[in-house]
Protein backbone atom coordinates (compact mmCIF):
# COMPACT_ATOMS: atom_id res chain seq x y z
CA UNK A 1 0.00 0.00 0.00
CA UNK A 2 1.58 3.51 -1.13
CA UNK A 3 1.84 5.90 1.67
CA UNK A 4 -0.62 8.25 2.92
CA UNK A 5 0.42 12.08 0.68
CA UNK A 6 -2.65 14.49 0.31
CA UNK A 7 -3.62 15.08 -2.88
CA UNK A 8 -2.11 18.17 -4.75
CA UNK A 9 -3.52 21.28 -5.81
CA UNK A 10 -4.12 21.99 -9.58
CA UNK A 11 -2.26 24.44 -10.76
CA UNK A 12 -5.03 26.77 -12.86
CA UNK A 13 -1.72 28.53 -14.08
CA UNK A 14 -0.91 25.80 -16.51
CA UNK A 15 -3.02 26.19 -19.93
CA UNK A 16 -4.02 22.95 -20.31
CA UNK A 17 -5.80 22.65 -16.35
CA UNK A 18 -7.51 25.65 -17.58
CA UNK A 19 -8.77 23.77 -20.62
CA UNK A 20 -9.62 20.69 -18.68
CA UNK A 21 -11.45 22.68 -16.15
CA UNK A 22 -13.84 24.86 -18.86
CA UNK A 23 -14.41 21.86 -20.60
CA UNK A 24 -15.47 19.85 -16.96
CA UNK A 25 -18.34 22.51 -16.76
CA UNK A 26 -19.17 22.19 -19.86
CA UNK A 27 -20.01 18.64 -18.79
CA UNK A 28 -21.70 19.74 -15.59
CA UNK A 29 -23.89 22.52 -17.83
CA UNK A 30 -24.86 19.15 -19.85
CA UNK A 31 -26.69 17.76 -16.87
CA UNK A 32 -28.12 20.59 -15.26
CA UNK A 33 -31.90 20.79 -13.90
CA UNK A 34 -31.90 16.72 -14.35
CA UNK A 35 -34.10 14.79 -11.42
CA UNK A 36 -32.29 13.17 -8.50
CA UNK A 37 -33.90 10.46 -6.49
CA UNK A 38 -33.55 9.25 -3.16
CA UNK A 39 -31.63 6.04 -2.43
CA UNK A 40 -32.61 3.52 -0.02
CA UNK A 41 -31.17 0.18 0.18
CA UNK A 42 -30.15 0.93 -3.32
CA UNK A 43 -33.62 1.58 -4.83
CA UNK A 44 -34.54 4.88 -6.32
CA UNK A 45 -37.13 6.41 -4.63
CA UNK A 46 -38.84 9.38 -6.57
CA UNK A 47 -40.79 11.77 -4.10
CA UNK A 48 -43.21 14.41 -5.32
CA UNK A 49 -41.73 17.19 -3.31
CA UNK A 50 -38.61 18.27 -4.76
CA UNK A 51 -35.29 20.20 -3.26
CA UNK A 52 -34.13 22.14 -6.10
CA UNK A 53 -30.91 23.33 -6.11
CA UNK A 54 -29.62 26.60 -7.68
CA UNK A 55 -26.47 28.27 -8.46
CA UNK A 56 -25.76 30.84 -6.20
CA UNK A 57 -24.32 32.96 -8.92
CA UNK A 58 -27.37 32.55 -11.19
CA UNK A 59 -30.07 32.13 -9.14
CA UNK A 60 -32.33 31.27 -12.41
CA UNK A 61 -30.18 28.52 -13.20
CA UNK A 62 -31.37 24.94 -11.63
CA UNK A 63 -28.72 22.49 -10.84
CA UNK A 64 -30.61 20.27 -10.18
CA UNK A 65 -34.02 18.78 -8.83
CA UNK A 66 -33.49 16.31 -5.60
CA UNK A 67 -36.20 13.99 -4.42
CA UNK A 68 -37.06 15.04 -0.56
CA UNK A 69 -37.85 12.33 2.12
CA UNK A 70 -40.58 12.63 4.60
CA UNK A 71 -40.59 11.26 8.05
CA UNK A 72 -42.11 7.81 5.99
CA UNK A 73 -39.22 7.55 4.00
CA UNK A 74 -36.73 8.53 6.95
CA UNK A 75 -38.11 5.67 8.67
CA UNK A 76 -38.34 3.13 5.67
CA UNK A 77 -34.53 4.21 5.44
CA UNK A 78 -33.95 3.72 9.08
CA UNK A 79 -35.22 -0.16 9.20
CA UNK A 80 -33.12 -0.74 5.72
CA UNK A 81 -30.27 0.47 7.82
CA UNK A 82 -30.67 -1.27 10.72
CA UNK A 83 -31.08 -4.81 8.49
CA UNK A 84 -27.96 -3.61 6.80
CA UNK A 85 -26.18 -2.91 9.98
CA UNK A 86 -26.17 -6.93 10.61
CA UNK A 87 -24.38 -7.72 7.48
CA UNK A 88 -21.93 -5.26 6.72
CA UNK A 89 -20.62 -5.14 10.70
CA UNK A 90 -19.73 -8.79 9.44
CA UNK A 91 -17.58 -7.19 6.41
CA UNK A 92 -13.80 -7.27 6.64
CA UNK A 93 -12.68 -4.10 7.26
CA UNK A 94 -9.97 -4.48 3.93
CA UNK A 95 -13.03 -4.69 1.71
CA UNK A 96 -14.51 -1.67 3.79
CA UNK A 97 -11.57 0.03 2.89
CA UNK A 98 -11.13 -1.04 -0.93
CA UNK A 99 -14.22 0.64 -1.27
CA UNK A 100 -12.59 3.45 -0.22
CA UNK A 101 -9.98 3.34 -2.13
CA UNK A 102 -11.40 2.52 -5.34
CA UNK A 103 -13.88 5.47 -4.92
CA UNK A 104 -11.07 7.59 -4.27
CA UNK A 105 -9.35 6.49 -7.90
CA UNK A 106 -12.68 7.19 -9.40
CA UNK A 107 -12.81 10.76 -7.94
CA UNK A 108 -9.37 11.09 -9.23
CA UNK A 109 -10.19 9.97 -12.13
CA UNK A 110 -13.44 12.34 -12.74
CA UNK A 111 -11.98 15.31 -10.47
CA UNK A 112 -12.57 18.28 -11.92
CA UNK A 113 -16.27 17.57 -12.95
CA UNK A 114 -16.58 17.51 -9.46
CA UNK A 115 -15.04 20.37 -8.71
CA UNK A 116 -16.62 22.11 -11.49
CA UNK A 117 -20.16 20.69 -9.78
CA UNK A 118 -19.25 22.66 -6.80
CA UNK A 119 -18.67 25.66 -8.62
CA UNK A 120 -22.26 25.52 -10.06
CA UNK A 121 -23.65 24.01 -7.28
CA UNK A 122 -21.68 26.01 -4.13
CA UNK A 123 -20.60 28.89 -6.33
CA UNK A 124 -17.27 27.82 -5.20
CA UNK A 125 -14.20 29.69 -7.52
CA UNK A 126 -12.20 27.22 -9.16
CA UNK A 127 -8.83 27.10 -6.41
CA UNK A 128 -11.47 26.85 -3.43
CA UNK A 129 -13.82 23.73 -5.59
CA UNK A 130 -10.56 22.47 -6.37
CA UNK A 131 -9.66 21.89 -2.63
CA UNK A 132 -12.42 20.74 -1.42
CA UNK A 133 -12.63 17.93 -4.40
CA UNK A 134 -8.73 16.91 -3.23
CA UNK A 135 -9.93 16.63 0.32
CA UNK A 136 -12.70 14.66 -0.34
CA UNK A 137 -10.38 11.89 -1.97
CA UNK A 138 -7.91 12.66 1.02
CA UNK A 139 -10.56 11.93 3.70
CA UNK A 140 -11.14 8.34 1.71
CA UNK A 141 -7.43 7.79 0.75
CA UNK A 142 -6.53 8.31 4.91
CA UNK A 143 -9.32 6.65 6.70
CA UNK A 144 -9.18 3.47 4.89
CA UNK A 145 -5.30 3.07 6.00
CA UNK A 146 -6.64 4.40 9.16
CA UNK A 147 -9.27 1.63 9.36
CA UNK A 148 -6.55 -1.20 8.45
CA UNK A 149 -4.18 0.27 11.07
CA UNK A 150 -6.27 0.13 13.42
CA UNK A 151 -8.09 -3.20 12.48
CA UNK A 152 -6.85 -5.87 14.87
CA UNK A 153 -7.30 -3.13 17.54
CA UNK A 154 -4.74 -1.52 20.50
CA UNK A 155 -2.05 -3.82 22.26
CA UNK A 156 -2.80 -4.69 26.10
CA UNK A 157 -0.92 -6.85 28.89
CA UNK A 158 -1.67 -9.94 29.56
CA UNK A 159 -0.84 -11.57 32.33
CA UNK A 160 1.01 -15.71 32.10
CA UNK A 161 -2.00 -17.55 31.92
CA UNK A 162 -4.03 -15.03 30.29
CA UNK A 163 -4.62 -13.29 26.86
CA UNK A 164 -6.18 -9.87 26.80
CA UNK A 165 -7.67 -8.29 23.49
CA UNK A 166 -8.89 -4.95 22.93
CA UNK A 167 -10.83 -4.12 19.94
CA UNK A 168 -13.22 -1.96 18.30
CA UNK A 169 -16.88 -2.83 16.71
CA UNK A 170 -19.24 -0.79 15.21
CA UNK A 171 -21.68 1.42 16.74
CA UNK A 172 -24.64 0.56 14.44
CA UNK A 173 -26.36 3.22 12.52
CA UNK A 174 -25.23 6.63 12.22
CA UNK A 175 -27.01 9.65 10.65
CA UNK A 176 -25.12 11.97 9.21
CA UNK A 177 -26.25 15.81 8.71
CA UNK A 178 -23.42 17.57 6.52
CA UNK A 179 -22.86 21.05 5.67
CA UNK A 180 -22.95 23.02 2.26
CA UNK A 181 -19.05 24.96 2.50
CA UNK A 182 -17.93 21.64 2.07
CA UNK A 183 -20.21 20.06 0.19
CA UNK A 184 -18.29 17.28 -1.33
CA UNK A 185 -14.94 17.00 1.16
CA UNK A 186 -16.86 17.47 4.75
CA UNK A 187 -20.16 15.81 3.19
CA UNK A 188 -17.39 12.54 2.05
CA UNK A 189 -15.45 12.68 4.93
CA UNK A 190 -17.96 11.97 7.60
CA UNK A 191 -20.27 9.62 5.66
CA UNK A 192 -16.90 7.54 4.82
CA UNK A 193 -15.65 7.63 8.49
CA UNK A 194 -19.30 6.35 9.87
CA UNK A 195 -18.99 3.80 6.77
CA UNK A 196 -15.38 2.09 6.97
CA UNK A 197 -15.72 1.64 10.60
CA UNK A 198 -18.63 -0.95 9.75
CA UNK A 199 -21.56 1.38 10.66
CA UNK A 200 -24.53 1.79 8.56
CA UNK A 201 -25.76 5.45 7.32
CA UNK A 202 -28.34 7.75 6.58
CA UNK A 203 -26.83 10.58 4.98
CA UNK A 204 -28.36 13.89 4.78
CA UNK A 205 -26.56 16.66 2.54
CA UNK A 206 -27.44 20.15 2.89
CA UNK A 207 -30.88 21.41 0.91
CA UNK A 208 -28.51 23.77 -1.03
CA UNK A 209 -26.37 21.08 -2.16
CA UNK A 210 -27.42 17.84 -2.84
CA UNK A 211 -26.30 16.92 -6.24
CA UNK A 212 -23.01 16.32 -5.52
CA UNK A 213 -23.78 14.48 -2.40
CA UNK A 214 -25.88 11.91 -5.02
CA UNK A 215 -23.26 11.86 -7.74
CA UNK A 216 -20.91 10.33 -4.81
CA UNK A 217 -23.47 7.62 -3.78
CA UNK A 218 -23.03 7.12 -7.38
CA UNK A 219 -19.30 6.61 -7.49
CA UNK A 220 -19.88 5.07 -4.07
CA UNK A 221 -22.01 2.16 -5.61
CA UNK A 222 -19.57 2.27 -8.53
CA UNK A 223 -17.03 1.38 -6.04
CA UNK A 224 -18.52 -1.79 -4.83
CA UNK A 225 -20.59 -0.35 -1.53
CA UNK A 226 -23.36 -2.70 -1.03
CA UNK A 227 -27.05 -1.71 -1.15
CA UNK A 228 -28.47 -0.32 2.68
CA UNK A 229 -24.89 0.81 3.82
CA UNK A 230 -25.07 4.43 3.01
CA UNK A 231 -28.69 5.73 2.25
CA UNK A 232 -29.36 8.69 0.62
CA UNK A 233 -31.93 10.84 2.14
CA UNK A 234 -31.83 14.57 1.53
CA UNK A 235 -34.81 16.68 3.49
CA UNK A 236 -35.98 18.97 5.42
CA UNK A 237 -34.02 19.38 9.17
CA UNK A 238 -37.11 20.06 10.79
CA UNK A 239 -38.81 16.77 9.62
CA UNK A 240 -36.34 14.42 8.28
CA UNK A 241 -33.52 15.87 10.62
CA UNK A 242 -35.25 15.71 13.49
CA UNK A 243 -37.15 12.45 13.35
CA UNK A 244 -33.98 10.92 12.87
CA UNK A 245 -31.81 12.53 15.36
CA UNK A 246 -34.80 11.34 18.02
CA UNK A 247 -35.32 7.75 17.16
CA UNK A 248 -34.09 5.34 19.34
CA UNK A 249 -32.57 3.51 16.78
CA UNK A 250 -30.13 5.91 15.66
CA UNK A 251 -27.14 5.52 18.16
CA UNK A 252 -24.86 8.26 16.60
CA UNK A 253 -24.89 11.26 14.95
CA UNK A 254 -22.13 13.28 13.03
CA UNK A 255 -22.94 16.86 12.28
CA UNK A 256 -21.43 19.72 10.62
CA UNK A 257 -23.20 23.30 11.00
CA UNK A 258 -24.16 26.14 12.62
CA UNK A 259 -24.01 26.53 17.01
CA UNK A 260 -27.66 26.76 16.92
CA UNK A 261 -28.35 23.24 15.51
CA UNK A 262 -25.74 21.88 16.85
CA UNK A 263 -26.83 22.48 20.60
CA UNK A 264 -30.40 21.61 19.39
CA UNK A 265 -29.33 18.28 18.07
CA UNK A 266 -27.23 17.83 21.28
CA UNK A 267 -30.27 18.52 23.11
CA UNK A 268 -32.76 16.04 21.15
CA UNK A 269 -30.11 13.60 21.22
CA UNK A 270 -29.47 13.61 25.12
CA UNK A 271 -33.31 11.98 25.32
CA UNK A 272 -33.53 8.30 25.78
CA UNK A 273 -36.25 7.19 23.61
CA UNK A 274 -38.57 4.46 24.39
CA UNK A 275 -37.20 0.91 23.75
CA UNK A 276 -33.71 2.79 23.13
CA UNK A 277 -30.97 0.31 24.47
CA UNK A 278 -27.83 3.08 24.07
CA UNK A 279 -26.56 6.47 24.92
CA UNK A 280 -26.33 8.33 21.71
CA UNK A 281 -23.35 9.36 20.62
CA UNK A 282 -22.38 12.97 19.10
CA UNK A 283 -19.58 13.93 16.63
CA UNK A 284 -20.10 17.87 16.27
CA UNK A 285 -18.44 20.31 14.51
CA UNK A 286 -20.04 23.67 14.59
CA UNK A 287 -19.19 27.46 14.25
CA UNK A 288 -16.02 29.30 14.78
CA UNK A 289 -14.88 33.27 15.32
CA UNK A 290 -11.20 32.72 14.23
CA UNK A 291 -8.66 35.17 14.78
CA UNK A 292 -5.16 36.20 13.61
CA UNK A 293 -3.20 37.87 16.05
CA UNK A 294 -0.26 40.08 14.62
CA UNK A 295 2.29 41.08 16.56
CA UNK A 296 4.67 43.81 16.48
CA UNK A 297 7.80 42.44 15.33
CA UNK A 298 6.00 39.97 12.58
CA UNK A 299 6.36 40.28 8.59
CA UNK A 300 3.60 42.74 8.03
CA UNK A 301 2.40 41.69 4.83
CA UNK A 302 2.59 37.80 5.10
CA UNK A 303 0.18 39.59 8.40
CA UNK A 304 -1.94 41.46 5.64
CA UNK A 305 -2.13 38.89 3.17
CA UNK A 306 -2.73 36.31 5.54
CA UNK A 307 -6.04 37.91 6.92
CA UNK A 308 -7.37 38.85 3.65
CA UNK A 309 -7.59 35.37 1.96
CA UNK A 310 -8.55 33.61 5.44
CA UNK A 311 -11.47 36.11 5.67
CA UNK A 312 -12.13 35.92 2.15
CA UNK A 313 -11.86 32.83 0.43
CA UNK A 314 -14.52 31.12 -0.63
CA UNK A 315 -16.29 34.40 0.50
CA UNK A 316 -15.77 33.52 4.06
CA UNK A 317 -18.05 30.23 4.22
CA UNK A 318 -15.74 28.04 6.28
CA UNK A 319 -16.25 27.94 10.03
CA UNK A 320 -12.33 28.34 9.85
CA UNK A 321 -12.30 31.79 7.87
CA UNK A 322 -10.75 34.61 9.32
CA UNK A 323 -13.19 36.82 11.18
CA UNK A 324 -11.49 38.59 13.44
CA UNK A 325 -8.16 40.38 13.11
CA UNK A 326 -6.42 41.39 16.99
CA UNK A 327 -3.16 43.89 15.63
CA UNK A 328 -1.05 45.39 17.94
CA UNK A 329 -1.01 49.47 18.13
CA UNK A 330 2.41 49.79 17.10
CA UNK A 331 1.74 48.31 13.51
CA UNK A 332 -2.33 48.71 13.51
CA UNK A 333 -2.41 51.23 11.35
CA UNK A 334 0.07 50.09 8.88
CA UNK A 335 -1.55 46.51 8.93
CA UNK A 336 -5.08 47.80 8.56
CA UNK A 337 -4.07 49.88 5.70
CA UNK A 338 -2.71 47.21 3.76
CA UNK A 339 -5.58 44.88 4.27
CA UNK A 340 -7.56 47.42 2.77
CA UNK A 341 -5.46 47.73 -0.20
CA UNK A 342 -5.40 43.79 -0.65
CA UNK A 343 -9.24 43.55 -0.32
CA UNK A 344 -9.36 46.26 -3.40
CA UNK A 345 -7.48 44.22 -5.21
CA UNK A 346 -10.13 41.88 -5.09
CA UNK A 347 -12.06 40.65 -7.47
CA UNK A 348 -16.07 39.24 -7.17
CA UNK A 349 -18.36 37.59 -9.62
CA UNK A 350 -19.33 34.11 -11.43
CA UNK A 351 -17.49 31.86 -9.87
CA UNK A 352 -17.44 29.87 -13.36
CA UNK A 353 -14.84 32.70 -14.64
CA UNK A 354 -11.53 32.12 -13.65
CA UNK A 355 -10.99 35.59 -13.01
CA UNK A 356 -12.89 35.73 -10.09
CA UNK A 357 -10.88 35.23 -6.47
CA UNK A 358 -14.53 35.26 -4.69
CA UNK A 359 -18.24 33.86 -6.01
CA UNK A 360 -21.52 34.15 -4.46
CA UNK A 361 -22.43 33.37 -0.74
CA UNK A 362 -24.71 30.21 -0.70
CA UNK A 363 -28.23 31.89 -0.43
CA UNK A 364 -30.83 34.66 -0.41
CA UNK A 365 -31.01 33.97 3.66
CA UNK A 366 -27.03 33.90 4.14
CA UNK A 367 -27.08 37.51 1.77
CA UNK A 368 -29.80 38.49 4.73
CA UNK A 369 -27.79 37.73 7.59
CA UNK A 370 -24.70 39.54 6.29
CA UNK A 371 -25.72 42.02 5.17
CA UNK A 372 -27.37 42.87 8.59
CA UNK A 373 -24.44 42.39 10.20
CA UNK A 374 -22.51 44.81 7.30
CA UNK A 375 -25.27 47.59 9.14
CA UNK A 376 -24.56 46.61 12.76
CA UNK A 377 -20.97 46.94 12.02
CA UNK A 378 -21.44 50.60 10.16
CA UNK A 379 -22.46 51.15 13.83
CA UNK A 380 -20.06 49.57 15.75
CA UNK A 381 -16.83 50.55 14.10
CA UNK A 382 -15.26 52.03 11.23
CA UNK A 383 -16.03 50.68 7.77
CA UNK A 384 -12.49 50.50 5.84
CA UNK A 385 -13.81 48.80 2.65
CA UNK A 386 -17.14 46.98 1.50
CA UNK A 387 -19.97 47.08 3.55
CA UNK A 388 -22.45 46.78 0.03
CA UNK A 389 -23.55 43.75 -1.80
CA UNK A 390 -25.69 42.82 -5.14
CA UNK A 391 -28.57 40.05 -5.48
CA UNK A 392 -29.72 40.83 -8.69
CA UNK A 393 -28.39 37.99 -10.31
CA UNK A 394 -26.65 36.02 -7.94
CA UNK A 395 -26.05 36.86 -4.00
CA UNK A 396 -23.19 38.60 -3.92
CA UNK A 397 -21.41 40.66 -1.01
CA UNK A 398 -18.47 42.26 -1.48
CA UNK A 399 -15.57 42.28 0.62
CA UNK A 400 -16.16 44.16 3.70
CA UNK A 401 -13.41 45.07 6.88
CA UNK A 402 -14.39 46.80 10.23
CA UNK A 403 -11.79 48.08 12.23
CA UNK A 404 -11.28 50.16 15.54
CA UNK A 405 -13.92 48.01 17.03
CA UNK A 406 -14.33 46.79 20.37
CA UNK A 407 -13.45 43.09 21.12
CA UNK A 408 -16.98 43.01 23.04
CA UNK A 409 -18.70 43.95 19.75
CA UNK A 410 -21.21 42.07 17.78
CA UNK A 411 -18.60 41.86 14.83
CA UNK A 412 -16.37 40.38 17.12
CA UNK A 413 -18.22 37.69 18.80
CA UNK A 414 -20.74 36.81 16.68
CA UNK A 415 -20.49 34.37 13.66
CA UNK A 416 -20.96 35.86 10.34
CA UNK A 417 -20.10 33.24 7.76
CA UNK A 418 -19.75 35.88 5.23
CA UNK A 419 -16.84 37.91 3.69
CA UNK A 420 -16.58 40.94 6.77
CA UNK A 421 -13.73 40.57 8.99
CA UNK A 422 -13.73 43.10 11.65
CA UNK A 423 -10.48 44.56 13.23
CA UNK A 424 -9.10 45.44 17.39
CA UNK A 425 -6.80 46.94 17.97
CA UNK A 426 -4.53 45.44 21.25
CA UNK A 427 -1.97 47.71 23.28
CA UNK A 428 0.48 43.91 23.95
CA UNK A 429 0.54 40.73 23.17
CA UNK A 430 -0.87 39.73 26.42
CA UNK A 431 -4.41 41.58 25.79
CA UNK A 432 -3.94 40.38 21.92
CA UNK A 433 -4.13 36.70 23.54
CA UNK A 434 -7.08 37.71 25.74
CA UNK A 435 -9.02 38.90 23.25
CA UNK A 436 -8.41 36.11 20.78
CA UNK A 437 -9.81 33.89 23.60
CA UNK A 438 -13.02 36.09 24.21
CA UNK A 439 -15.54 34.04 22.18
CA UNK A 440 -17.44 31.10 22.85
CA UNK A 441 -15.43 29.45 20.08
CA UNK A 442 -12.60 28.08 19.89
CA UNK A 443 -11.93 26.60 15.82
CA UNK A 444 -9.22 28.24 14.36
CA UNK A 445 -6.99 30.93 14.97
CA UNK A 446 -2.82 32.22 13.89
CA UNK A 447 -0.37 34.10 15.03
CA UNK A 448 2.14 36.04 13.00
CA UNK A 449 4.89 36.98 14.86
CA UNK A 450 8.76 36.60 15.00
CA UNK A 451 9.23 36.75 18.37
CA UNK A 452 10.01 32.66 19.97
CA UNK A 453 8.92 33.75 23.46
CA UNK A 454 5.28 35.13 22.12
CA UNK A 455 4.74 32.05 19.46
CA UNK A 456 5.25 29.56 22.67
CA UNK A 457 3.20 31.63 24.87
CA UNK A 458 0.56 31.31 22.14
CA UNK A 459 1.15 27.51 21.83
CA UNK A 460 -0.19 27.54 25.85
CA UNK A 461 -2.42 29.90 25.96
CA UNK A 462 -4.62 30.38 22.54
CA UNK A 463 -7.76 28.28 23.14
CA UNK A 464 -8.28 26.88 19.93
CA UNK A 465 -8.66 23.22 18.26
CA UNK A 466 -6.60 24.46 15.24
CA UNK A 467 -3.55 26.89 16.01
CA UNK A 468 -1.24 28.05 12.74
CA UNK A 469 1.98 30.00 13.01
CA UNK A 470 2.91 32.84 10.34
CA UNK A 471 0.43 31.63 8.32
CA UNK A 472 -3.35 32.01 7.71
CA UNK A 473 -6.01 30.21 9.54
CA UNK A 474 -7.69 28.11 6.61
CA UNK A 475 -7.01 24.97 4.81
CA UNK A 476 -6.41 22.43 7.08
CA UNK A 477 -4.62 19.11 5.50
CA UNK A 478 -6.47 15.97 6.38
CA UNK A 479 -3.55 13.62 7.62
CA UNK A 480 -1.07 16.65 8.40
CA UNK A 481 -3.37 18.71 10.15
CA UNK A 482 -6.50 17.30 11.82
CA UNK A 483 -9.80 19.66 12.18
CA UNK A 484 -11.58 20.36 15.17
CA UNK A 485 -12.24 22.66 17.29
CA UNK A 486 -12.81 23.74 21.27
CA UNK A 487 -15.52 25.22 23.79
CA UNK A 488 -18.65 26.08 21.26
CA UNK A 489 -17.04 24.97 18.09
CA UNK A 490 -18.29 21.36 18.23
CA UNK A 491 -17.18 17.94 20.06
CA UNK A 492 -13.15 18.27 19.28
CA UNK A 493 -13.28 15.42 16.59
CA UNK A 494 -10.70 15.94 14.90
CA UNK A 495 -11.77 15.01 11.07
CA UNK A 496 -8.37 14.06 9.48
CA UNK A 497 -7.13 13.05 12.67
CA UNK A 498 -5.75 9.37 13.83
CA UNK A 499 -8.50 8.87 16.36
CA UNK A 500 -11.46 10.13 14.40
CA UNK A 501 -12.33 6.75 13.24
CA UNK A 502 -12.84 5.75 16.53
CA UNK A 503 -15.36 7.95 17.52
CA UNK A 504 -17.78 5.83 15.13
CA UNK A 505 -16.54 2.64 17.20
CA UNK A 506 -16.70 1.20 20.56
CA UNK A 507 -13.76 -0.40 22.45
CA UNK A 508 -14.50 -4.53 23.85
CA UNK A 509 -12.47 -5.79 25.98
CA UNK A 510 -11.71 -9.54 25.85
CA UNK A 511 -9.87 -11.98 28.17
CA UNK A 512 -9.59 -15.30 27.86
CA UNK A 513 -8.01 -18.28 30.73
CA UNK A 514 -4.99 -19.71 28.55
N1 LIG B 1 -11.33 22.27 7.26
C1 LIG B 1 -11.58 23.56 6.69
C2 LIG B 1 -10.39 24.46 6.84
O1 LIG B 1 -9.45 24.12 7.50
C3 LIG B 1 -12.79 24.24 7.26
C4 LIG B 1 -13.98 23.37 7.43
C5 LIG B 1 -15.27 24.11 7.64
O2 LIG B 1 -15.40 25.29 7.34
O3 LIG B 1 -16.21 23.44 8.07
O4 LIG B 1 -10.41 25.53 6.29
Amino acid sequence: MIPYKHEPFTDFSKKENRQQYEEALKLVESYLGEEYPLIIGGERVTTEAKIVSFNPAKKEEVVGHVSKANKELAEKAMKVADETFNTWKKVKPEIRADILFKAAAIVRRRKHEFSALLTKEAGKPWNEADADTAEAIDFMEYYGRQMLRIKDGMPVESRPGEYNRYDYIPLGVGVVISPWNFAFAIMAGTAVAAMVTGNTVLLKPASTTPVIAYKFMEVLEQAGMPPGVINYIPGSGAEVGDYLVDHPRTRFISFTGSRDVGLRIFDRASKVGKGQLWMKRLIAEMGGKDTIVVDKDADLELAAQSIVKSAFGFSGQKCSACSRAVILEDVYDQVVKRVEELTKELSIGDPTDHSNFMGPVIDQNAFNKIMDYVEIGKNEGRLVFGGTGDESKGYFVNPTVFADLDPKSRIMQEEIFGPVVGISKAKDFDEAIEIANNTEYGLTGAVITNNRMNLERAREDFHVGNLYFNRGCTGAIVGYQPFGGFNLSGTDSKAGGPDYLQLHMQAKTTSEML
